[in-house]
């Protein structure tokens, strides 16, 4: 098997259209962007799809040995209710109607995006930065797109010059549309806005009167446009050209689109070398959505109440379901497909209690546990091919249950490999845990939040307080494992 380092990655760009072979920028260091969320809601079953793919980016990445900065950043200001740069701010709308202030909004949002995110076992990212924390870099940004010439101001806003722009470079290239068919298929009657072409977008807004969130600027108040925040966060945690940008398909155009003409117009450069976009999650075969109401929460999942499922399904179950596609096919959620789904999961927590159950003192084995183990990093190698990658588990599994029953044979080498590879590919690179029968999820939670003090406390060297959190949960028949990555817990039956 090739060493982890020799694992040839390739990587489907959205930008080229083709699987690219990945090679990072600086070495063995690698930047990741992804979109995150504008909290002005509860994260639907859709929202973690993209962030669980994404997840697995980082996982996979990370177990060949990279060190990986990871920014997913929170939208909390600027994104308006239409992509044209039209209507009410989301989360102030969202504060009017629920009385409170937008922070209170984005507090609530922001905490119920990280619960989610941690019941689904996805690591957090390296810097989550949010766009009202970077307000200042957001002016400065569009400060330096005014003076490259890409930008005008008019009455307080500051708007993007697509038409200027697309003279030398390509307005589109990455939605692949085309300036001209955009321009021949907009109905805006001109004179009614103020910008000069309806492609342009805002870089900042000036604030109407009622507006709450608002900053002062060179232009007067007012508030950045939704694709600054991406641009000036990313150049300033990645530089101005790093290795992967992602986000989910919908973010194609034109939040991508606009974030690769502001990168352009201050560096001359497309900010990312690879463009990562993962596809939709469906329900009754149309995109979840916020705005529709066609959509699930997951803790509406996780509790049975819901109008969809005949029981409820874990969060483990339901992050199996989302990896059995590969993240760049559609998805549909449906009860058959998550009964489907437990079932598969349930099978493959079967082999791993077996393959740790085996013992065998033979002197041959019946499987080429070399080349199946090189297949499992070429499934993850081929564009982060997770079905194939389970598949290939089961592949093992099935051996396992062979050895197990006296048909096939094994020696204690090769059942070594298959063991610790099945537990690597399955905990660190999958990010699936054994579910822990008995434990609600109030219990869970509470659990994590002791293991994480736990974490912390070594981290800070106070071992004292750390063996007292793992001898006290041990007592009561809690029992902390600490993996490469992550600590997991049993409990003592
Ligand atoms: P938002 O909070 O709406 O900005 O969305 C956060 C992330 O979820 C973005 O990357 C979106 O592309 C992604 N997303 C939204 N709807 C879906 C969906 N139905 N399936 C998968 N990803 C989605
Ligand atoms: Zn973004």
């Amino acid at each position: 098997m090739k060493s982890i380092a020799e694992q040839r990655i390739l990587v489907y760009n959205s930008l080229s259209g083709t699987k690219e072979e990945f090679k990072p920028l600086n070495g063995n260091m690698v930047g990741m962007y992804v979109c995150g969320p504008t909290v002005y809601n509860n994260v639907h079953l859709g929202n973690c799809r993209t962030f669980i793919s994404f997840d697995i980016i980082f996982r996979y990445l990370k177990h060949l040995g990279y060190k990986v900065r990871y920014v997913r950043n929170i939208t909390d200001a600027g994104h308006l209710e239409n992509d044209a740069d039209e209507g009410e701010d989301r989360i102030t709308k969202k504060a009017r109607i629920e009385e409170i202030e937008p922070m209170e909004v984005v507090q609530k949002y922001t905490v119920d995006f990280h619960r989610t995110l941690a019941k689904f076992n996805t690591l957090p990212p390296s810097i989550e930065p949010t766009a009202t924390g970077h307000i200042v870099e957001q002016i400065e940004l569009a400060k330096q797109i005014l003076e490259s010439g890409f930008a005008y101001e008019v009455n307080g806003s500051v708007y993007f010059d697509v038409l200027k722009f697309n003279e030398s470079s390509a307005y589109g290239k990455l939605s692949g549309r085309k300036l001209k068919d955009m321009i021949h298929n907009t109905r805006e009657t001109s004179g009614q806005s103020e910008k000069r072409n309806p492609q342009d977008f805002a870089l900042w807004k000036k604030a109407q009167p009622e507006h709450i969130m608002r900053w002062p600027s060179p232009w007067g108040d007012g508030f950045p446009g939704w694709h600054l925040e991406c641009t000036a966060m990313s150049t300033k945690y990645l530089g101005k050209k790093f290795d992967i940008h992602g986000g989910g398909m919908d973010l194609k155009f034109p939040h991508h689109e606009c974030e690769i003409a502001q990168g352009e117009a201050v560096s001359n450069c497309s900010p990312a070398n690879y463009w990562v976009h993962a596809n939709m999650l469906t329900l009754n075969g149309k995109k979840m959505a916020k705005s529709t109401g066609n959509n699930i929460l997951p803790n509406e999942i996780f509790t049975g109440e819901n109008d969809i499922m005949e029981r409820p399904f874990s969060p483990t179950v339901t992050r199996f379901f989302m990896l059995q596609a590969h993240y760049r096919s559609v998805l549909d959620f449906s009860n058959d497909a998550m009964l489907a789904s437990e079932k598969g999961f349930s099978k493959l927590m079967q082999a791993l209690s077996l393959l740790d159950s085996i013992n065998t003192d033979t002197e041959t084995t019946g499987f080429d546990v070399t080349k199946w183990k090189q297949k499992c990093y070429d499934a993850m190698n081929d564009d982060f091919n997770t079905p194939i990658l389970i598949a290939t588990l089961f592949d093992a599994a099935k051996f396992a249950q062979n050895v197990n029953d006296g048909r096939e044979s094994i020696t204690k080498e090769d059942l070594n490999t298959l063991q610790s590879t099945f537990h690597s590919f399955i905990h660190d690179v999958l990010g699936l845990s054994k579910e822990v029968q008995g434990v609600d999820h109030y219990l869970e939670d509470a659990l994590h939040l002791l293991i994480e003090l736990r974490n912390d406390a070594r981290k800070r060297k106070d071992f004292v307080t750390s063996d007292k959190i793992r001898d006290e949960l041990s007592k009561a028949g809690i029992i902390l494992k600490d993996g490469s990555h992550e600590t997991t817990f049993t409990l003592r039956q």
